[in-house]
């Protein structure tokens, strides 16, 4: 659930009891803060409800413990009901960003490999398939990994300044065409 404040925050509380009530404990809902990928849909940081206050509210429904992170790079935070009905987790990728440990990259319908959610450009991997005296596997191989080691992308800890530059948001790519 991506979490508008003023938008859909009234659901949180239906939304985990739905969860709750249905799946045993088998689906594991995820709320996510708002964010500002692209340029196109109107972001603005008052509309943002922190993961914590989503903690906050449920809790008061159902109490909630924290629980270790599965597995290192993961985005969510895990919780889990305390009368054992199972988890959640909320994303923080506003109010607490985790670029620092992001081992995610999104592949174009095109063949562009974007680093960031927040990418203005990508890296064209179909050239190396297609191209005059295309790649092997083992090339490729390599030329993703010398383009991922040279990665400095960290838009989350760097978003204040960032919306302070002149113009900066109008490049970054959309959600839709990377595929989210
Ligand atoms: S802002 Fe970019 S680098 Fe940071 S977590 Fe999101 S996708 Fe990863």
């Amino acid at each position: 659930m991506v979490v508008k404040r003023g938008t859909n925050d009234g659901q949180i509380v239906p939304m985990a009891r739905y969860f709750r009530d249905h799946f045993d404990g088998q689906v594991m809902l995820r709320f996510i803060e708002y964010m500002d990928v692209g340029a196109t849909n109107g972001w603005r940081m008052d509309e943002v409800l922190p993961s914590s206050e989503v903690i906050e509210r449920l809790n008061a429904h159902f109490p909630l413990e924290p629980l270790e992170a599965a597995a290192p790079g993961e985005t969510a935070e895990r919780w889990r009901y305390r009368d054992g009905a199972g988890e959640i987790g909320v994303i923080s990728s506003v109010t607490r960003a985790f670029c620092r440990d992001c081992n995610r990259a999104r592949l174009s319908t095109e063949g562009k490999l974007f680093l960031c959610l927040f990418a203005c450009h990508g890296h064209d991997l179909r050239a190396l398939l297609r191209g005059k005296g295309a790649c092997t596997d083992d090339q490729i191989r390599s030329a993703i990994g010398a383009i991922w080691q040279d990665r400095g992308d960290r838009y989350s800890e760097l978003r204040g300044a960032m919306a302070a530059e002149p113009g900066s948001g109008s490049r970054r790519v959309e959600m839709h065409y990377i595929g989210g």
